[in-house]
């Protein structure tokens, strides 16, 4: 079975260290890196990188890339008040941008498409109410939890697929696919199961 690239090499895990410790807003890296290599190893690459990404603040957000490409998003409600809009929810707020923070704490896309996968019951109402009372401290963000256990298992296998859903629904998005709030939300919670279900499946 092929491994995950980046979790390959034998200095993998200092330079995953190293890179969490510069980056990351999260305090409890070695927990997080431990989740990584216990994570299912038929989850593509692509998907670990965006978490990855996620957490050290690298994700090539429209906000995140201003400074070396200002012109650079592709939303036509931009505007001086807010030149980096969110691609997801369009909402004209100056805060709704197209930022890790907005994505993933504060969008209504993002939050809609967990209380659907809630009222699915995809998700217990445990780590539903951890998912959207906790903003400041996300599950999303935070893999705060001890490793051994399957239903922590679930829960980042969840957080890992979700993340990645939310962001295949803004790169579409971004690129002219979109659709309103709830449809956006509906996109991206049935990706989110898709991907759990074939790599439980698979
Ligand atoms: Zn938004």
């Amino acid at each position: 079975m092929k491994e995950h690239s980046l979790l390959t090499g034998h200095n993998r895990q200092n330079d995953l260290t190293k890179l969490f410790k510069h980056f990351s807003t999260n305090s409890s890296t070695e927990l997080t890196l431990e989740h990584f290599s216990h994570i299912n190893k038929k989850i593509p690459p692509r998907i670990i990188n965006h978490n990855l990404k996620l957490y050290t603040n690298s994700l090539a957000t429209d906000k995140r890339i201003r400074f070396f490409a200002p012109q650079a998003t592709l939303h036509p409600s931009a505007s001086g008040n807010n030149p980096y809009p969110c691609y997801l929810c369009n909402s004209t707020s100056e805060d709704s941008d197209d930022s890790i923070i907005h994505i993933y704490r504060h969008c209504m896309v993002t939050k809609n498409a967990l209380a659907l996968l809630r009222s699915l019951n995809h998700i217990d109402k445990y780590f539903y109410r951890s998912l959207i009372n906790n903003l400041k401290n996300s599950p999303l963000f935070h893999l705060q939890y001890m490793v051994d256990s399957k239903k922590v298992k679930h829960r980042v296998s969840f957080i890992v697929c979700f993340n990645y859903a939310i962001w295949h629904t803004r790169r579409r998005a971004r690129l002219g696919y979109v659709g309103d709030i709830t449809s956006m939300a509906k996109r991206a919670a049935n990706l989110t199961i898709d991907l759990q279900t074939y790599w439980q499946q698979s």
